[in-house]
Protein backbone atom coordinates (compact mmCIF):
# COMPACT_ATOMS: atom_id res chain seq x y z
CA UNK A 1 0.00 0.00 0.00
CA UNK A 2 0.79 3.32 -0.76
CA UNK A 3 2.20 5.20 2.08
CA UNK A 4 0.10 8.62 0.49
CA UNK A 5 -2.71 6.52 0.68
CA UNK A 6 -6.14 8.44 2.50
CA UNK A 7 -8.00 5.58 4.23
CA UNK A 8 -11.69 5.18 4.30
CA UNK A 9 -13.21 6.50 6.82
CA UNK A 10 -15.30 4.33 9.20
CA UNK A 11 -18.38 6.37 9.92
CA UNK A 12 -20.58 5.61 12.81
CA UNK A 13 -23.42 7.34 12.05
CA UNK A 14 -24.57 5.50 9.43
CA UNK A 15 -24.48 1.84 11.02
CA UNK A 16 -25.93 3.56 14.84
CA UNK A 17 -28.77 5.07 12.69
CA UNK A 18 -29.89 1.68 11.58
CA UNK A 19 -28.98 0.15 14.94
CA UNK A 20 -31.56 2.97 16.47
CA UNK A 21 -34.17 2.71 13.75
CA UNK A 22 -33.95 -1.26 14.46
CA UNK A 23 -34.34 -0.42 18.30
CA UNK A 24 -37.23 2.28 17.13
CA UNK A 25 -39.06 -0.45 15.88
CA UNK A 26 -39.06 -2.64 18.78
CA UNK A 27 -39.71 -0.21 21.23
CA UNK A 28 -42.85 0.85 19.64
CA UNK A 29 -43.76 -3.11 18.93
CA UNK A 30 -43.56 -3.59 22.93
CA UNK A 31 -46.07 -0.44 23.32
CA UNK A 32 -48.33 -1.75 21.41
CA UNK A 33 -48.30 -5.35 22.70
CA UNK A 34 -47.98 -4.41 26.51
CA UNK A 35 -49.11 -0.62 26.77
CA UNK A 36 -45.75 0.49 27.98
CA UNK A 37 -42.62 1.57 26.96
CA UNK A 38 -38.88 0.40 27.22
CA UNK A 39 -37.70 2.81 30.06
CA UNK A 40 -34.18 4.05 31.39
CA UNK A 41 -33.28 5.33 34.75
CA UNK A 42 -30.42 7.75 34.27
CA UNK A 43 -28.00 8.65 37.38
CA UNK A 44 -25.92 10.74 37.75
CA UNK A 45 -23.98 12.00 40.85
CA UNK A 46 -22.45 16.18 40.85
CA UNK A 47 -22.99 18.13 38.03
CA UNK A 48 -19.55 17.25 35.85
CA UNK A 49 -20.07 19.49 32.77
CA UNK A 50 -19.20 16.33 30.75
CA UNK A 51 -21.21 14.24 32.26
CA UNK A 52 -24.11 16.56 32.05
CA UNK A 53 -24.05 16.85 28.33
CA UNK A 54 -23.49 13.13 27.46
CA UNK A 55 -26.87 11.77 29.45
CA UNK A 56 -28.82 14.84 28.34
CA UNK A 57 -27.46 13.19 24.99
CA UNK A 58 -28.45 10.00 25.44
CA UNK A 59 -31.96 10.93 26.84
CA UNK A 60 -32.55 12.95 24.06
CA UNK A 61 -31.38 9.74 21.54
CA UNK A 62 -33.79 7.62 24.09
CA UNK A 63 -36.88 9.77 23.66
CA UNK A 64 -36.22 9.58 19.50
CA UNK A 65 -36.52 6.29 19.62
CA UNK A 66 -39.78 5.79 21.81
CA UNK A 67 -37.34 4.36 24.66
CA UNK A 68 -39.13 6.34 28.11
CA UNK A 69 -36.04 8.10 30.61
CA UNK A 70 -36.43 8.78 34.13
CA UNK A 71 -33.52 10.77 35.33
CA UNK A 72 -31.95 10.95 38.87
CA UNK A 73 -29.52 14.19 39.55
CA UNK A 74 -27.79 13.29 42.71
CA UNK A 75 -25.81 15.86 44.89
CA UNK A 76 -22.37 15.93 44.50
CA UNK A 77 -22.04 15.27 48.17
CA UNK A 78 -23.99 11.50 47.52
CA UNK A 79 -22.54 8.79 50.15
CA UNK A 80 -21.70 5.63 48.44
CA UNK A 81 -24.27 3.87 50.35
CA UNK A 82 -26.87 6.31 49.12
CA UNK A 83 -25.80 5.82 45.90
CA UNK A 84 -26.39 1.74 46.52
CA UNK A 85 -29.77 2.60 47.90
CA UNK A 86 -30.65 4.51 44.43
CA UNK A 87 -29.70 1.73 42.35
CA UNK A 88 -31.13 -1.25 44.45
CA UNK A 89 -34.39 0.88 44.30
CA UNK A 90 -34.59 1.18 40.46
CA UNK A 91 -33.23 -2.93 40.19
CA UNK A 92 -36.22 -3.18 41.97
CA UNK A 93 -38.57 -1.18 39.97
CA UNK A 94 -40.87 -2.52 37.82
CA UNK A 95 -41.22 0.36 35.55
CA UNK A 96 -37.58 0.56 35.04
CA UNK A 97 -35.98 -1.89 32.59
CA UNK A 98 -32.56 -0.44 32.02
CA UNK A 99 -30.33 1.80 34.57
CA UNK A 100 -27.24 3.80 33.84
CA UNK A 101 -24.56 5.36 36.00
CA UNK A 102 -22.92 7.81 34.55
CA UNK A 103 -19.13 7.92 35.31
CA UNK A 104 -16.68 8.97 36.98
CA UNK A 105 -19.01 9.54 40.05
CA UNK A 106 -16.56 11.57 41.76
CA UNK A 107 -13.11 10.37 44.16
CA UNK A 108 -15.41 9.82 47.15
CA UNK A 109 -17.85 6.73 45.48
CA UNK A 110 -16.64 3.20 45.16
CA UNK A 111 -17.60 3.11 41.63
CA UNK A 112 -17.46 -1.38 41.74
CA UNK A 113 -19.40 -1.04 44.81
CA UNK A 114 -22.05 0.72 42.96
CA UNK A 115 -21.90 -0.53 39.58
CA UNK A 116 -22.51 -4.11 41.37
CA UNK A 117 -25.69 -2.62 42.99
CA UNK A 118 -27.44 -2.72 39.18
CA UNK A 119 -29.46 -5.98 38.77
CA UNK A 120 -27.93 -7.87 35.73
CA UNK A 121 -31.00 -7.71 33.77
CA UNK A 122 -31.20 -4.40 33.82
CA UNK A 123 -27.34 -3.75 33.24
CA UNK A 124 -27.96 -2.01 29.91
CA UNK A 125 -24.62 -0.64 30.25
CA UNK A 126 -22.64 -3.61 30.91
CA UNK A 127 -20.60 -2.95 33.54
CA UNK A 128 -21.58 -5.45 36.33
CA UNK A 129 -18.75 -8.32 37.00
CA UNK A 130 -21.64 -10.37 35.90
CA UNK A 131 -21.79 -8.71 33.06
CA UNK A 132 -18.17 -8.97 32.17
CA UNK A 133 -17.59 -12.58 33.05
CA UNK A 134 -21.12 -13.67 30.59
CA UNK A 135 -19.55 -11.44 27.75
CA UNK A 136 -15.82 -13.05 28.22
CA UNK A 137 -17.50 -16.48 27.85
CA UNK A 138 -19.90 -15.85 25.68
CA UNK A 139 -22.70 -15.90 27.41
CA UNK A 140 -26.04 -13.94 27.03
CA UNK A 141 -25.88 -10.38 28.98
CA UNK A 142 -25.19 -7.28 28.04
CA UNK A 143 -21.69 -5.77 26.55
CA UNK A 144 -20.73 -2.32 27.52
CA UNK A 145 -22.05 -0.01 25.62
CA UNK A 146 -18.51 0.63 23.78
CA UNK A 147 -16.60 -2.31 23.08
CA UNK A 148 -20.01 -3.29 21.63
CA UNK A 149 -20.36 -0.56 19.89
CA UNK A 150 -16.44 -0.72 18.44
CA UNK A 151 -17.08 -4.28 17.38
CA UNK A 152 -20.63 -3.89 15.62
CA UNK A 153 -18.54 -1.00 13.42
CA UNK A 154 -15.67 -3.18 12.60
CA UNK A 155 -18.38 -5.77 11.77
CA UNK A 156 -20.56 -2.91 9.26
CA UNK A 157 -17.10 -2.05 7.78
CA UNK A 158 -16.18 -6.18 6.93
CA UNK A 159 -12.73 -6.61 8.97
CA UNK A 160 -12.02 -9.61 9.23
CA UNK A 161 -10.24 -10.41 12.66
CA UNK A 162 -8.96 -13.96 12.76
CA UNK A 163 -5.38 -13.97 13.10
CA UNK A 164 -4.95 -10.32 13.39
CA UNK A 165 -2.96 -8.45 15.72
CA UNK A 166 -5.04 -5.95 17.57
CA UNK A 167 -3.28 -3.54 20.08
CA UNK A 168 -5.68 -2.46 22.32
CA UNK A 169 -4.15 1.18 23.85
CA UNK A 170 -5.92 1.02 27.68
CA UNK A 171 -7.29 -1.53 29.80
CA UNK A 172 -10.36 0.13 31.61
CA UNK A 173 -13.02 -1.58 32.90
CA UNK A 174 -15.48 -0.30 30.65
CA UNK A 175 -13.29 -0.13 27.37
CA UNK A 176 -10.02 -1.29 27.18
CA UNK A 177 -9.88 -4.53 28.54
CA UNK A 178 -13.89 -5.59 27.44
CA UNK A 179 -12.95 -4.87 24.12
CA UNK A 180 -10.02 -7.03 23.89
CA UNK A 181 -12.12 -9.29 25.36
CA UNK A 182 -14.10 -9.43 22.46
CA UNK A 183 -11.59 -9.30 19.73
CA UNK A 184 -10.45 -12.47 21.36
CA UNK A 185 -13.87 -13.83 20.92
CA UNK A 186 -13.79 -12.58 17.20
CA UNK A 187 -10.01 -14.60 16.96
CA UNK A 188 -7.42 -12.09 17.14
CA UNK A 189 -4.43 -11.56 18.79
CA UNK A 190 -4.76 -9.22 21.29
CA UNK A 191 -1.90 -7.24 22.87
CA UNK A 192 -3.23 -5.00 26.02
CA UNK A 193 -1.04 -1.37 26.12
CA UNK A 194 -1.38 0.91 29.25
CA UNK A 195 0.36 3.28 31.03
CA UNK A 196 3.43 1.28 32.09
CA UNK A 197 4.27 -0.38 28.97
CA UNK A 198 7.80 -0.25 27.88
CA UNK A 199 7.60 0.14 23.59
CA UNK A 200 4.25 1.48 22.58
CA UNK A 201 5.01 2.74 19.53
CA UNK A 202 6.84 -0.70 18.86
CA UNK A 203 3.70 -2.75 19.71
CA UNK A 204 1.57 -0.71 17.34
CA UNK A 205 3.86 -0.64 14.39
CA UNK A 206 3.16 -4.95 14.72
CA UNK A 207 -0.65 -4.00 14.90
CA UNK A 208 -3.32 -4.83 12.01
CA UNK A 209 -6.18 -3.64 13.79
CA UNK A 210 -5.38 -0.83 16.85
CA UNK A 211 -7.83 0.44 19.30
CA UNK A 212 -6.72 3.73 21.20
CA UNK A 213 -8.83 4.14 24.48
CA UNK A 214 -6.65 6.73 26.48
CA UNK A 215 -7.87 9.61 26.67
CA UNK A 216 -4.15 11.19 26.04
CA UNK A 217 -4.41 13.67 22.38
CA UNK A 218 -3.20 11.91 19.47
CA UNK A 219 -1.14 9.89 21.99
CA UNK A 220 -0.58 7.06 18.70
CA UNK A 221 1.42 8.92 15.92
CA UNK A 222 0.16 8.20 12.17
CA UNK A 223 4.46 7.27 11.42
CA UNK A 224 3.72 4.22 14.02
CA UNK A 225 0.63 2.91 12.39
CA UNK A 226 1.37 -0.09 10.06
CA UNK A 227 0.71 0.79 6.69
CA UNK A 228 -2.99 -0.84 5.58
CA UNK A 229 -4.10 -1.04 9.41
CA UNK A 230 -7.38 -0.71 10.80
CA UNK A 231 -7.85 2.35 13.45
CA UNK A 232 -10.41 2.59 15.91
CA UNK A 233 -9.75 5.72 17.52
CA UNK A 234 -12.37 5.64 20.93
CA UNK A 235 -10.16 8.71 22.89
CA UNK A 236 -12.73 12.06 23.17
CA UNK A 237 -10.68 14.67 24.28
CA UNK A 238 -11.21 18.59 24.21
CA UNK A 239 -11.76 20.38 21.21
CA UNK A 240 -13.10 16.82 19.07
CA UNK A 241 -9.77 15.33 19.12
CA UNK A 242 -9.16 11.70 19.65
CA UNK A 243 -6.06 9.99 20.39
CA UNK A 244 -4.53 9.08 17.42
CA UNK A 245 -3.08 11.86 15.48
CA UNK A 246 -5.48 11.26 12.47
CA UNK A 247 -4.22 13.17 9.66
CA UNK A 248 -0.81 11.27 9.44
CA UNK A 249 -2.43 8.08 10.57
CA UNK A 250 -5.23 8.33 7.70
CA UNK A 251 -2.16 8.38 5.45
CA UNK A 252 -1.01 5.00 6.28
CA UNK A 253 -4.16 3.21 7.90
CA UNK A 254 -6.80 1.79 5.48
CA UNK A 255 -9.37 2.11 7.32
CA UNK A 256 -9.96 4.94 10.40
CA UNK A 257 -12.73 5.86 12.56
CA UNK A 258 -13.25 9.96 12.40
CA UNK A 259 -13.53 12.07 16.19
CA UNK A 260 -16.34 12.58 16.31
CA UNK A 261 -18.92 10.46 14.14
CA UNK A 262 -16.87 7.30 14.42
CA UNK A 263 -17.24 5.09 17.88
CA UNK A 264 -19.36 7.69 20.04
CA UNK A 265 -22.56 7.44 17.96
CA UNK A 266 -22.21 3.38 18.08
CA UNK A 267 -22.04 3.73 22.05
CA UNK A 268 -25.54 5.37 22.53
CA UNK A 269 -27.32 3.21 19.39
CA UNK A 270 -25.44 0.42 21.71
CA UNK A 271 -27.69 1.90 25.05
CA UNK A 272 -30.62 2.22 22.85
CA UNK A 273 -30.78 -1.52 21.28
CA UNK A 274 -29.86 -2.86 25.25
CA UNK A 275 -32.60 -1.06 27.11
CA UNK A 276 -35.10 -1.98 24.43
CA UNK A 277 -33.82 -6.15 24.71
CA UNK A 278 -33.92 -5.96 28.43
CA UNK A 279 -37.66 -4.60 28.60
CA UNK A 280 -38.71 -7.11 25.79
CA UNK A 281 -37.29 -9.84 28.09
CA UNK A 282 -38.52 -7.94 31.57
CA UNK A 283 -42.06 -8.00 29.79
CA UNK A 284 -42.07 -11.37 28.08
CA UNK A 285 -41.81 -10.13 24.11
CA UNK A 286 -40.45 -12.06 21.83
CA UNK A 287 -38.06 -10.83 19.55
CA UNK A 288 -39.01 -11.59 16.10
P1 LIG B 1 -9.54 5.55 31.72
O1 LIG B 1 -10.38 4.78 32.65
O2 LIG B 1 -8.90 6.82 32.18
O3 LIG B 1 -8.40 4.58 31.17
C1 LIG B 1 -7.37 5.05 30.37
C2 LIG B 1 -6.43 3.94 30.05
O4 LIG B 1 -5.37 4.48 29.25
C3 LIG B 1 -5.79 3.30 31.26
O5 LIG B 1 -5.80 1.90 31.11
C4 LIG B 1 -4.36 3.83 31.24
O6 LIG B 1 -3.38 2.93 31.72
C5 LIG B 1 -4.13 4.05 29.78
N1 LIG B 1 -3.09 5.05 29.56
C6 LIG B 1 -2.95 6.26 30.14
N2 LIG B 1 -1.85 6.89 29.67
C7 LIG B 1 -1.28 6.07 28.78
C8 LIG B 1 -0.13 6.14 27.97
N3 LIG B 1 0.66 7.23 27.98
N4 LIG B 1 0.16 5.10 27.17
C9 LIG B 1 -0.64 4.01 27.13
N5 LIG B 1 -1.74 3.88 27.87
C10 LIG B 1 -2.07 4.90 28.69
O7 LIG B 1 -10.36 5.97 30.41
P2 LIG B 1 -11.62 5.28 29.69
O8 LIG B 1 -12.84 5.51 30.49
O9 LIG B 1 -11.27 3.89 29.28
O10 LIG B 1 -11.71 6.20 28.39
C11 LIG B 1 -10.63 6.29 27.47
C12 LIG B 1 -10.97 7.30 26.39
O11 LIG B 1 -12.14 6.88 25.70
C13 LIG B 1 -11.31 8.70 26.90
O12 LIG B 1 -10.87 9.66 25.95
C14 LIG B 1 -12.82 8.72 26.95
O13 LIG B 1 -13.35 10.03 26.79
C15 LIG B 1 -13.13 7.90 25.74
N6 LIG B 1 -14.45 7.25 25.79
C16 LIG B 1 -15.21 7.39 24.68
C17 LIG B 1 -16.44 6.80 24.66
C18 LIG B 1 -17.29 6.94 23.43
O14 LIG B 1 -18.44 6.64 23.45
N7 LIG B 1 -16.71 7.37 22.32
C19 LIG B 1 -16.93 6.08 25.76
C20 LIG B 1 -16.10 5.92 26.86
C21 LIG B 1 -14.86 6.52 26.87
P3 LIG B 1 -3.33 2.42 33.26
O15 LIG B 1 -4.38 1.39 33.38
O16 LIG B 1 -1.96 1.88 33.37
O17 LIG B 1 -3.58 3.64 34.10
Amino acid sequence: MSLTQTARLMDGTGPAARIVEEAAAQAAEISRRTGTSPCLATVLVGEDPASVTYVRMKRARCAKAGIRSRHLALPATTTTAELIDTLAGLSEDPDVHGILLQHPCGPHIDERAAFEAIAPQKDVDGVTTRSFAAMSFALPGFVSCTPGGIMRLLEAHDVDLAGKHAAVVGRSAILGKPVGMLLLAKDATVTYCHSRTADLPGIVREADVVVAAVGRPRLIRGEDVKPGAVVIDAGYNPGNVGDVDFDTARTRARLITPVPGGVGPMTIAVLLAQTVDAAASQLGIQRH
